[in-house]
């Protein structure tokens, strides 16, 4: 019997609204001007106004005067799209004076701008390993899916590190025999859990393995360090990673990746790497945005101060409410839920009740059994937001009664971590 194509993707959908899991997006406008406000509309249609508190733009970089007006700037001087692939035509100022911009902000030789930050690390990644050869790749265990995936295209031989267990790290360096060429990718920020990789132990151990480092410094640049190098800039140790990977699309509020490191690698990478040569570049105004915003928080500190200070009175006043969070040391706030039908519930109330919009996050996003809400707080939530937000997620967890069986495995979850 002949399959019945629509038949099955039609079950492959039932299967996980079946799991809670199904992904419903939210429609939104941000209001420039008045972020963390948006206009929601919802699936009939109607319009409301709504505070995001799942965003990535921590800095409101999104609605900074100084990159709308580059932006705007951009587009009268060349139009919108760049016209071409990198290697033909597609080359503007603009992309040459942003990858010197990141080359400088962790002071390497070069830098390179990718469409997404996806697409860099799938990119290098995958690149970097085809062309050593030979190579053994080491990940920890929670990496970015574009991780993963660059390094499942590399076809290396790979060993995945349980999450910031160095240990177990180096427990799996030492069983590669020492002259085989290595990486080590792993992240700063871990965007799901909020917490922090121990990046001077791991580059101590690249050292004595002899390994490069990949460092995925995306939920960190902008936000952390002096000039928002990241991390490692805020720890003084960018000089002690090869390879640092980042984002416009979070921090910077605006859209694209970047990788920077050794001339001769980013070179390389350049030269090989399919998703980054084959591919319209980014265009001027984006660029523009991109270049301003990380020239901007390279002098301006207010913006990061802001965003640390919104966290740690979040932080406390939901920690006084008796909510519990990962709490790892970062403006990221994982609130376990531990099942995803509950997960969504709660997000739908928020939403419909109280105006807040937060989206569930589920497998495989997140290991089942961990779903939860990723609260993020921003430089521009105010404390009357911050407060609003506490009170609601108390009233929510101590004092309606669906959420009774959520807290037994809340519970379990955090018992187990
Ligand atoms: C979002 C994310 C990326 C991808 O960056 P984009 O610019 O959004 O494509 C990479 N790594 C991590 C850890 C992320 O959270």
């Amino acid at each position: 019997m002949s399959i019945n194509y629509i038949q099955h993707f039609s079950e492959c959908i039932d299967g996980i609204k079946a799991e809670g899991r199904y992904r419903y997006f939210a429609q939104l406008e941000r209001i420039v001007g008045d972020f963390p406000n948006a206009i929601y509309t919802n699936p009939s249609g109607e319009r409301k106004q709504v505070k995001i508190w799942c965003g990535n733009d921590y800095l409101g970089m999104g609605q900074n005067p100084v990159v709308i007006k580059a932006a705007h700037e951009a587009i009268d001087r060349c139009g919108t799209g760049a016209g071409g692939t990198r290697n033909i035509s597609g080359t503007m100022t603009y992309h040459v004076d942003l990858e010197e911009s990141v080359a400088d902000l962790h002071h390497k030789d070069a830098g390179l701008v990718f469409s997404s930050g996806y697409v860099a690390n799938e990119g290098t990644l995958s690149t970097l390993g085809k062309l050593l050869p030979d190579c053994v790749i080491f990940s920890d265990e929670l990496n970015h899916a574009s991780m993963v995936h660059g390094i499942r295209m590399s076809k290396c031989e790979k060993y995945i590190f349980r999450h910031n267990d160095v240990e177990h790290l180096e427990y799996l360096l030492k069983s590669v025999d020492i002259s085989r060429p290595k990486i080590i990718a792993f992240e700063s920020v871990y965007s799901m859990e909020g917490d922090i990789g121990p990046i001077s132990i791991i580059a101590d151990l690249a050292e004595k393995y002899n390994a490069i480092t990949y460092l995925d410094e995306v939920h960190a640049v902008g936000i952390y360090g002096s000039r928002g190098g990241g991390i490692t800039d805020e720890l003084g140790i960018m000089d002690r990673i090869d390879i640092i990977e980042g984002t416009f699309g979070k921090g910077y509020g605006s859209m694209g990746g970047f990788i920077t490191g050794n001339r001769y690698i980013i070179d390389a990478i350049r030269s090989f790497a399919s998703g980054f040569i084959f591919t319209t570049s980014l265009p001027p105004a984006t660029l523009a945005a991109s270049l301003a915003s990380v020239e901007y928080l390279k002098s301006s500190s207010k913006e990061r101060k802001k965003l640390h200070s919104n966290v740690r009175f979040f932080k406390k006043i939901i920690r006084k409410a008796g909510l519990k969070f990962y709490d790892g040391d970062t403006h990221i706030v994982p609130l376990i839920v531990g099942e995803p039908i509950c997960c969504r519930e709660i997000t739908n109330i928020l939403l419909n009740e109280y105006n807040i919009y937060v989206q569930p996050i589920n497998y495989p996003t997140v290991p089942r059994g961990t779903e939860r809400l990723r609260l993020t707080a921003s430089s521009v939530h105010t404390t009357e937001d911050i407060q609003a937000m506490a009170d609601t997620l108390e009233h929510l967890w101590i004092h309606n009664h669906v959420f009774n069986n959520i807290k037994t495995s809340q519970d379990d979850v955090l018992l187990s971590v």
